[in-house]
């Protein structure tokens, strides 16, 4: 429920009423306005209904969050979120580039490919150090070891890194080494995660599921803003659909869906969203057509001997190409690429 207070309204009046909210054991929200105060009351709209507020003398209007996820919402939250990953902004009128290989190998191949990265005008690093591989016989990422080439990898080039953690206990460590937590499709619906991550102090990149509908991505995230994090990124993954042409179908009408219903940032993954090299331009552009906040891409310095997920890295030329034709789209659609 949002609760517009008259403009009249004092401070104290808005103090009594948010003691009411907690008392009833909803979860009071307080939004000061430049011209008037606006409250917030979530939790069981029974209870919400005692409160009798229609009638309070202060109370100009009360307005239910229909959404089933309302801090997540435009309903509570007119206005764009950007969220800083380092030096960066993610949201706003920026088209951001996050770039690297699906994993951190060795750290000549993180220097090389976020040489290359940063030289053609990436925003900010990705690699995974804790990986979720399908087979337990896969590469499982070097974990702490990761992290800290993935971290002097950053700082040496100047890029912001982003990571993902797959355990609540390891969120302390990998918050300690990246600039943004990232919590992959297979975690999407892990809650426990989810709040341990919440309870971050840390930006997060939030993947949709892999057979998750967007109204599940958004609860997701609600679990993180619930815990007090706002700093929340969400990102398109591509979803498993009964195509099978590639590796999965990148749904990109999410996109201005999301947009539309929420006020948090939105990446598109072209990399996972194919899994093909060839489709990572054409896809990469077609999201900053649709209104994505940016891009979360794979490159390697040499897809070929990549230990994960090569046939969907971008080569080094293939990512300038990629930044090339991305500038005069994101422009076409009242973008700018820094
Ligand atoms: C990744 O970005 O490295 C990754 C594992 O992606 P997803 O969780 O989308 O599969
Ligand atoms: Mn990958």
């Amino acid at each position: 429920m949002i609760i517009v207070l008259k403009p009249e309204a004092t401070a104290e009046t808005a103090r009594e009423i948010l003691d009411r909210i907690s008392e009833k054991g909803l979860k009071p929200l307080h939004m000061p306005g430049s011209e008037r105060v606006v409250l917030g009351a979530l939790g069981d709209e029974r209870v919400l209904a005692e409160l009798a507020l229609d009638s309070h003398p202060m109370v100009e209007s009360l307005k239910p969050i229909l959404a089933p996820y309302k801090l997540v919402s435009r309903e509570l939250h007119p206005h764009d979120t950007v969220v800083r990953f380092g030096k960066t902004a993610i949201g706003g009128r920026g088209f951001s580039v996050i770039a690297g290989p699906c994993a951190v190998e060795t750290r000549d191949q993180m220097r090389n490919t976020a040489r290359f990265a940063k030289a053609a005008g990436a925003h900010g690093l990705r690699a995974g150090a804790f990986k979720p591989r399908t087979s337990p016989y896969a590469f499982q990422g070097h974990g702490v070891e990761g992290l800290k080439i993935l971290r002097e990898t950053g700082d040496e080039f100047g890029l912001p890194v982003v990571t993902e953690v797959m355990e609540s206990a390891d969120v302390g460590v990998v918050a300690e080494y990246a600039d943004a937590l990232q919590i992959g499709a297979r975690n999407m619906q892990n809650y426990s995660l989810l709040k341990e991550v919440g309870r971050a102090r840390k930006p997060v990149v939030l993947k949709r599921g892999m057979a998750a509908k967007v109204e599940d991505l958004l609860l997701a995230a609600e679990y993180l803003l619930a815990e007090g994090n706002e700093q929340v990124i969400l990102c398109e993954r591509g979803i498993r659909t009964f195509e099978t042409a590639t590796r999965n179908t990148l749904d990109l009408n999410a996109i201005p869906y999301i947009k539309q219903k929420t006020h948090l940032p939105v990446l598109v993954d072209p990399s996972h969203g194919t899994g093909v090299r060839d489709f990572v331009i054409p896809m990469a552009l077609a999201a900053a057509a649709c209104g994505a906040d940016g891009i979360l891409v794979e490159m390697h310095e040499n897809p070929a001997v990549a230990w994960s997920d090569g046939a969907q890295s971008l080569y080094p030329d293939g990512f300038e190409q990629l930044m090339a034709a991305l500038r005069p789209i994101a422009e076409a659609v009242g973008r700018e690429i820094a």
